[in-house]
């Protein structure tokens, strides 16, 4: 089986970006993610882009694939990877149905909702319980809806959801709400939604569907509940690591990086939310993504 020289495993700003500077460096390249865009999708907004004043997540994600595709020295698959091994210096990417070899990899994984672990989370999964609301916010137009979480996630989630939801519940665990500023100070103008702090979730209830959330006012210990015909659980990301288990990580799961995205395993880079960046942005994911392919790039000249 031929051995590659760069597998580049992500689609959204980290793995778009090191595609970019591997073809640039003239490094074929493989790129294998289940989407484009990656987390930038989940957003309705996004402001903070050098470049991109006021842009949905969804055309800059296509921007992000253009500027890839336009590089033939860059293949594509749109699939899963299940798992990566090293053996002999040369890593082992298994997709469901295939197996490829590689010189170098960039993993570029970034993150994943985290679950809050009520009770009646799993059940009402899909059935008013979902992780995000760009995505399963239109299906309750007009509804009473609960979002779970008062920092960054959660306060936009909340934002985006007052201009389609009848009233917006903001559980929030803590006695103040944690997001962006500029997100925050938008939250008391909004008549229809309605901050709880202090709130910890303890329950989704329903019978087929979900018609409700309980929860605990950590004050007075007190049971209370609202009814909601959807809750979005919004409360932070974990990293999308388990599919590589032979570099450091930290106990969360991070992929400890370096400056350059070199990791405990020489030529395995780790870039953008998945590793131990602190700001979890996508700019910050973008630059990782060509470092770690720049650095590729003479780690591979040294192999070759
Ligand atoms: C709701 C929300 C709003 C945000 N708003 C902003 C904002 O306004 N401005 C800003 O700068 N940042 C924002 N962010 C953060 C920003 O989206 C992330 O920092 C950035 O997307 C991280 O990029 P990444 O490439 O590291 O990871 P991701 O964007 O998470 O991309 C990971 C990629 O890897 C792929 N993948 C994962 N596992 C596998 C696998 N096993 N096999 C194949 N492919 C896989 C995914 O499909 C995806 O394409 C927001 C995030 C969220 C959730």
């Amino acid at each position: 089986m031929e051995t590659k020289d760069l597998v580049i495993i992500g689609g959204g700003p980290a793995g778009c970006s090191a595609a970019v500077y591997a073809a640039r460096s003239n490094i074929k390249t493989t790129v294998i993610t289940e989407d484009f865009g990656g987390q930038l999708m989940l957003t309705d907004h996004i402001e903070n882009y050098l470049g991109f004043s006021k842009e949905t997540g969804a055309s800059i994600s296509e921007k992000f694939e253009e500027h890839v595709k336009t590089y033939e020295n860059v293949d594509i698959m749109l699939k899963k990877v299940e798992k990566i091994e090293k053996e002999n210096g040369i890593f082992k990417i298994k997709t469901g149905d295939e197996e490829l070899l590689a010189k170098a990899v960039i993993f570029a994984t970034g993150t994943k909702a985290k679950k809050l672990g009520a009770k009646g989370e799993e059940k009402f999964l899909n059935k008013g319980v979902g992780y995000c609301a760009l995505c399963d916010g239109p299906l309750y137009q007009g509804e009473k809806v609960a979002i779970i979480g008062g920092g960054y996630s959660g306060t936009e989630a909340a934002l985006y959801m007052a201009d389609i939801a009848e009233k917006v519940y903001l559980i929030n665990a803590g006695d103040k709400l944690t997001g962006e500023p500029i997100t925050v100070d938008k939250i008391p103008k909004k008549e229809n939604i309605e901050v709880i702090n202090n709130a910890y979730t303890t329950e989704f209830f329903g019978d087929q569907l979900l018609e409700g959330v309980k929860y605990e006012d950590s004050e007075t210990g007190e049971e209370k509940k609202i009814e909601v015909a959807g809750a979005m659980v919004e409360i932070g990301r974990v990293p999308r690591s388990d599919t590589v288990d032979f570099v450091e990580k930290t106990e969360e799961g991070k992929i400890v990086s370096d400056n350059h995205c070199r990791t405990s395993e020489k030529g395995f880079y780790a870039a953008g939310d998945v590793s131990t960046i602190e700001e979890e942005q996508a700019i910050v994911a973008a630059s990782d993504g060509c470092k770690a392919a720049l650095d590729a790039k003479k780690y591979l000249d040294e192999q070759n």
